[in-house]
């Protein structure tokens, strides 16, 4: 299958990594998002992350320029259905992803591939209210985007194999790896990763640790790069709490129940370093505990 254009919804954090890999790999991208503000900004970081990647000599300037120059923004989603494969990567909220998807229907080609970015969310239930369940699979690229190797390739119970192969070609096209999982709530790494995270708000909501203490053990002790506190910043407590929340619910066990810690910082509006506060406040110089 040849797949050339590409297109993102969402262009958030995940949504800009995305568009930045695809056009560096040779593709044209339409990155879509409900939000100018996020469009304008998604494109400016994208410019300063390839020009990273310019500095460290990774990328020559005319690869840059060439990929800068095969993104296009839009703010009108049908724009996007004509592509060969499309990316969702919008909020992690089910009923988002489902609009999303029934929009875009009547604005795709026959060949169209749709594919979900979601970190926990059903693949055959987001499927199954499409037109193409068959061409329909999950997407799962890492954060940040350009730097984190895998990709899982989630298979729904429709997905057919022509279109799990195209997918896989397309991973190995933008250099990376894939892993291959079966559509269970929140796949491998978040099934994994979240209740980790999910169990040291637990271990500060019980006063067991502070933010610092919990976060200095696991990267001093366990040899983690990143604190959990500090990563469930990076990924966003939101969508921390939507995959404890997936988790909860669709493996009906309470060793999944989200800490209410987790809750109320979601609730404050606290999401961690896109909106400058989470477990830490990143508004200084340095980031400081919240607690
Ligand atoms: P984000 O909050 O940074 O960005 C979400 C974007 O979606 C926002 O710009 C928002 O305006 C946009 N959006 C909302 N509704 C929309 C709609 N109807 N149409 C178009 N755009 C819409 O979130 P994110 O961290 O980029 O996460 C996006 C997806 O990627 C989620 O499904 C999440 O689970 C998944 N994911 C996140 C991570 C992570 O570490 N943050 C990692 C892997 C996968």
């Amino acid at each position: 299958m040849d797949i050339s254009s590409v297109g993102v919804v969402g262009a958030g954090q995940m949504g800009n990594g995305i568009a930045h890999v695809f056009a560096l790999a040779g593709y044209h991208v339409i990155l879509t998002d409900v939000n100018e503000a996020a469009l304008t900004n998604a494109i400016a970081l994208i410019d300063r992350n390839i020009e990273r990647q310019v500095t460290r000599g990774k990328v020559s300037a005319e690869d840059k320029a060439a990929a800068m120059s095969r993104i296009k923004t839009t703010l009108v989603l049908a724009e996007v259905g004509p592509c060969d494969l499309i990316i969702e990567a919008a909020t992690e909220r089910e009923t988002v992803k489902q609009a999303i998807f029934e929009d875009l229907l009547p604005h795709l080609k026959p060949h169209t591939i749709l594919t979900s970015n979601t970190s926990s969310i059903s693949i055959t239930r987001l499927a199954s209210r499409t037109d193409r369940p068959e061409k329909f699979m999950g997407f799962h690229f890492m954060n940040p985007v350009p730097v984190m190797q895998l990709v899982e390739l989630i298979r729904g119970i429709a997905t057919d194999q022509e279109t799990w192969d195209a997918m896989h070609a397309v991973v190995r096209k933008l250099g990376k790896t894939a892993a291959s999982a079966e559509d269970f709530p929140a796949f491998i790494v978040n099934r994994i990763l979240m209740p980790m995270i999910n169990e040291a708000v637990y271990t500060l909501y019980e006063g067991v640790g502070s933010v610092k203490s919990i976060d200095e053990s696991l990267k001093l002790g366990a040899n983690h790069p990143m604190g959990p506190l500090e990563l469930a910043d990076f990924i966003g407590l939101d969508t921390c709490l939507a995959i404890m929340n997936v988790l909860h619910d669709g493996l009906a066990d309470t060793k999944y129940r989200p800490c209410p810690l987790l809750t109320k910082y979601v609730e404050a509006g606290w999401l961690g370093r896109k909106t400058q506060r989470g477990f830490y406040d990143y508004r200084g110089e340095t980031p400081v505990p919240t607690r």
